[in-house]
């Protein structure tokens, strides 16, 4: 239920000047101190998750065709090529005749998926989207880009689906599928939560590598390693598996989905799974007052020299 050492180091650093610092997310349990100290002094034998031990799952070292499940939540969005426009009574975006595609972060988290399956430390990844009837086409893209199995949960159109709703469902889909990974996107840019990864995580009681820019996975030793971009540096988790991850922008370049493979789609099954099926209720807390476009930024001014700008700065911003 923690992450069990977090190496944090500046991005220069070595290996041997990294600080190893201990972190425990059940403060006050102290059976999980002794956990982590005697993870600690593992690792520094090199026992556990030290980098050189580590295999990296994109880099197709596998360890031959394991049994361990992945699964990827994926959402549909706008996509984020579109300008969005705000409705006029102000209650939401405008929605009609509007592109929609996967979330960007969805498509890094199912890329990681299919790395890790391809390296031969996984057997199957499992696409799932919470949502209409068009989430499918989004299932549809999720298995042209090599997932082997989707799975939608369907919600009626127009009726909001927020992130502790997907972590009910997501967590009632974990106990059935038992994945050794779960992987999400770090945010759906549509609501930009960030919560769904987090939330399932504290669901499940798993540890959480949030924000992940680099993944590598021990199969046999049942760990997984994260390395997400801190403030000043770099940090590295160690996650016992059964674990969850969320995506980073610069964790991977995901694939496009092949013609061919498009087409091998439009015939595979998608299995429907209610939300009653999983005794979840898809509801909100959450009311969304207001929608508003931000204020217009004013139009900017060129200066013909160096002394105007300064002049500027000094009499009219009044910042030097
Ligand atoms: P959020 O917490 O809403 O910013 O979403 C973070 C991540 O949770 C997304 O990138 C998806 O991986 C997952 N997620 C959120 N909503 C859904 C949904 N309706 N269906 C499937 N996955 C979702």
């Amino acid at each position: 239920m923690f992450n069990r050492i977090t190496a944090s180091f500046a991005p220069d650093a070595s290996p041997a000047q990294s600080s190893l610092v201990l972190s425990k997310r059940d403060a006050g349990q102290a059976e999980a101190s002794v956990h982590c100290l005697l993870q600690f002094f593992r690792a520094l034998a090199g026992s556990t998750c030290s980098g050189e031990r580590e295999r990296s799952v994109g880099g197709g070292a596998g360890g031959g065709g394991g049994t361990m499940k992945v699964m990827v939540a994926v959402k549909r969005v706008v996509d984020y090529a579109v300008k969005v426009r705000v409705k006029p009574d102000k209650s939401g975006v405008e929605m009609n005749n509007v592109k929609m595609s996967m979330n960007p972060f969805c498509e890094i988290a199912l890329e990681e998926a299919l790395r890790i399956r391809e390296s031969g430390a996984a057997s199957e990844v499992v696409a799932v989207s919470v949502g209409p009837p068009q989430s499918v086409e989004t299932l549809r893209t999720a298995l042209a880009m090599g997932a082997d199995r989707a799975i939608h949960v369907p919600v009626d159109a127009g009726v909001p689906v927020y992130p502790l709703s997907v972590a009910k469902v997501l967590r009632a889909l974990a106990e059935e599928e038992k994945p050794g990974l779960i992987i999400l996107g770090k945010q759906a840019i549509d609501d930009d939560c960030n919560q769904t990864g987090q939330m399932v995580a504290g669901l499940l009681r798993w540890p959480q590598g949030t924000f992940a820019s680099k993944v590598l996975l021990d199969k046999e030793k049942q760990v997984v390693t994260v390395e997400r971009e801190v403030d000043g540096g770099l940090e590295t988790l160690c996650l016992d598996l059964p674990a969850v991850i969320t995506t980073d922008l610069r964790l991977n370049q995901p694939r496009y989905a092949t013609l061919p493979n498009i087409m091998k789609a439009k015939s595979k099954t998608i299995k429907k799974v209610t939300p009653e099926e999983l005794n979840v209720e898809i509801k909100s807390d959450l009311e969304i007052v207001q929608v508003t476009e931000p204020p217009k930024r004013k139009a900017g001014v060129i200066l013909s020299s160096v002394d105007e700008l300064l002049d500027k700065l000094k009499n009219e911003a009044r910042v030097l």
